[in-house]
């Protein structure tokens, strides 16, 4: 039975690299993929990882239609037992339905790997279609930290080094240190009160202890 499966996860927990290990493990069976991504750090047509991993691949614009692609693929001769879908938080929800029908009635195994939400903490649409529609949804195993220690599950967009909440949904960036516009993961309540490692570093807003007067 084919599905559609969505990898889901915080920026750096190796969506990309476990995208590049399904496609080469599928292809080690003697199985035929393609590959697709949407914007990823590398610049186009690249699905590439932060662990050194890189391979060509489709680009998956916005008028891309996944079920006309596929079934001329198929019509032509071209074997597709799978399609491998990296950064599918870009994709339009109506891909994402391409994609789920591609499951259906084509029996062709989809893996998309993406993450929920953007540093506002709403869901991307694709991602939220993906959730809708995915026979299965797995949450990465490698979690990232934030700077506190705690596990990191929210995106932040810093701009010049400080962390903005507003701004447009889409805009490409990257974790390495020095970047203009930059993502860093942080745990819920840093992503709330703002504080980057950068902010969180300078202590500026020390936590109180939960203790009270009268244990002291
Ligand atoms: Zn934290």
């Amino acid at each position: 039975m084919a599905e559609l499966t969505f990898f889901t996860g915080p920026m750096n927990c190796g969506k990309s690299t476990l995208a590049l290990q399904i496609d080469y493990t599928e292809a080690s069976a003697g199985r035929r993929g393609v590959r697709f991504t949407c914007q990823d750090r590398a610049g186009q047509s690249t699905i590439s990882s932060r662990i050194g991993l890189a391979e060509a691949a489709l680009e998956a614009h916005p008028h891309l239609d996944f079920w006309d692609f596929v079934t001329a693929g198929l019509t032509s001769g071209r074997r597709i037992d799978y399609l491998i879908c990296d950064e599918a938080q870009f994709y339009e929800p109506a891909q994402i339905d391409q994609l789920a029908r591609i499951v259906d009635d084509l029996g062709v195994d989809v893996y998309c790997f993406g993450i929920l939400h953007d540093f506002r903490t709403e869901m991307f649409p694709g991602s939220a279609r993906l959730v809708e529609l995915s026979d299965r949804i797995e949450w990465l195993q490698a979690r990232p930290r934030c700077w506190c220690g705690a596990p990191a599950t929210h995106n932040a967009r810093t701009v010049g080094g400080v962390m903005v909440t507003e701004g447009s949904q889409v805009v490409v960036g990257d974790t390495a240190p020095g970047a203009e516009v930059a993502y860093e993961v942080l745990c819920r309540k840093h992503h709330r009160r703002r504080e980057t490692a950068w902010v969180g570093g300078m202590d500026l807003t020390p936590e109180p202890l939960p203790f009270d007067e009268g244990d002291v």
